[in-house]
């Protein structure tokens, strides 16, 4: 035990001694920190004894749910076994090979994607974006389509928080207190039809509005200076929103007439979350560069994997002895130990069903929220796909108009959600709750989570009033 701050409760060294990530400061000198203490299944218990129903999957990660045995055991044996191997000048580890074989037979198989045949590792989804971002330059140099460089994303994105990748993110918070977003990444309209959908106009419509607006900002920048657009293919921390109807076909042909790629970002999607393996295999996408972190290894180990097109391995596997080495990689890039829980977290993944549980129990989740949610007049929308479920506040459900700038109504609700014992997230960009929880919760463990939260909505129902009819 350390005694540099003598009779300090855990609470007071916390605040005397850390900056938390995307967290107040003065909220945190306010309130002090939320301590977690332990975790199984679904369940989260506090530092008071308290248990809550984790409706987030941490920050949609724990997929295949907390202390399973099958992932500690095989972080364990590989711990013992090769505790570190970097990738670097050629080594390799085993595991590591086996995950590749493993992640490109499982886009073969399960997205139909069957030119992804190569994997970057890194140790977040943020850093994966950087790869992508990175990537995206390199292979134009080597065409020498060196103009070929911007990056167009969506306003309302969320793609991690590192330089480029904050970049990539559409979401303003992020950018201004860093100078960002880099001048080479640009934003694109958020395909939000529930809440940026005009009146009369319909889902059909609205799509080709949408997609009108990334070709006019193509046309605009000059396509020859456009290498490549990045997609969340269900956006998450921008409110939990499926594209509309038709948006990847037209999207996908318009890139496809510029030369310019596809970064599908499945760092939320990857894994099971959407009732499928993978949204590349069930939008039918064809990315020449899949991001992903978070469900790889069930947020068991920090690990990002970056599935690369033929497309682009060609071209760099065509110029290497021109080029030399491929200066790009991390310390912990294909860390054995990771790998040896990815793999052991794909095993289990399709040992218990979990890809079939989340496309069953999603829409029971979904059914289950909107019930709870359909007497509360300040709850717009809950939609969803797989267990992937957001539910959007309004000031009023009749005319969908827009809660106040500063009401947060989902930030209100998760106080109370809190109390009762459930996490739903709250989200930066739009007034929405998300619920993503471990792909094997059980429907009893729904229904408890969804009545604890309905409790709560009940509960802060006068100060949203409050909050949203100022
Ligand atoms: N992409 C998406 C779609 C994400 O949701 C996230 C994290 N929420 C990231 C990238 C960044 O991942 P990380 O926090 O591991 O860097």
């Amino acid at each position: 035990m350390s005694n540099f701050l003598p009779n300090h409760t855990l609470d007071m060294i916390d605040q005397a001694t850390m900056l938390h990530p995307v967290s107040s400061i003065e909220d945190l000198h306010a309130k002090g920190p939320t301590l977690y203490e332990t975790a199984q299944g679904v369940t989260l218990r506090d530092s008071n004894g308290r248990d809550h129903v984790d409706m987030g999957a941490g920050l949609w990660c724990v997929n295949v749910g907390y202390g399973h045995d099958a992932l500690v055991e095989a972080g364990t044996t590989a711990l013992k076994t090769l505790s570190y191997q970097h990738h670097f000048g050629n080594a390799a580890a085993k595991d590591t090979v086996r995950l590749s074989e493993r992640l490109v037979q499982l886009f073969h198989d399960q997205a139909g994607a069957t030119h992804l045949n190569r994997v970057f590792y890194g140790t977040s989804g943020s850093d994966a974006n950087d790869t992508a971002y990175k990537l995206v330059r390199y292979y134009n140099n080597l065409r020498g389509k060196t103009e070929k460089k911007k990056i167009i994303s969506r306003i309302g994105a969320y793609h991690g928080l590192t330089a480029a990748a904050t970049s990539l993110t559409g979401i303003d918070a992020y950018h201004k207190m860093f100078d960002l977003p880099l001048p080479d990444v640009l934003h694109t309209s958020c395909p939000h039809f529930y809440r940026y959908g005009k009146a009369g106009e319909t889902e059909a419509e609205f799509t080709d509005r949408m997609v009108a607006d990334l070709e006019s900002l193509i046309q605009r920048e000059g396509p020859e200076t456009v290498g490549a657009f990045i997609v969340e293919p269900v956006m998450g921390t921008g409110g939990v929103f499926l594209p509309p109807l038709g948006y990847f076909e037209k999207v996908q042909k318009l890139l496809d007439q510029h030369d310019i790629l596809l970064i599908a970002d499945e760092v939320i999607s990857g894994f099971g979350r959407l009732g499928h393996w993978f949204a590349t295999g069930a939008f039918g996408l064809k990315p020449d560069i899949v991001s992903l972190a978070k469900g790889l290894t069930s947020a068991y180990f920090p690990m990002s994997a970056s599935m690369i097109s033929d497309r682009i391995y060609d071209v760099l596997s065509a110029k290497s002895a021109e080029t030399g080495v491929f200066m790009h990689g991390f310390t912990y890039s294909g860390h054995p130990v990771g790998s040896a829980i990815a793999l052991a977290n794909i095993d289990v993944i399709e040992k218990e069903g979990l890809v079939a549980k989340a496309a069953a129990n999603g829409p029971y989740l979904l059914k289950a929220l909107q019930d709870v949610t359909s007497g509360c007049p300040f709850v717009g929308d809950v939609r969803g796909m797989g267990l992937m479920i957001g539910v959007e506040y309004v000031a009023d459900k009749r005319t969908k108009a827009e809660c106040p700038a500063g009401s947060a109504p989902h930030k209100i609700v998760s106080k109370y959600a809190f109390e009762e014992g459930v996490l739903p997230r709250a989200l930066p960009f739009l007034p929405v709750n998300s619920f993503s929880p471990p792909l094997n919760i059980t429907r009893a463990e729904i229904d408890e989570g969804v009545s604890r939260f309905g409790r709560a909505l009940k509960c802060a129902e006068p100060e949203l009033s409050k909050a949203l009819q100022a």
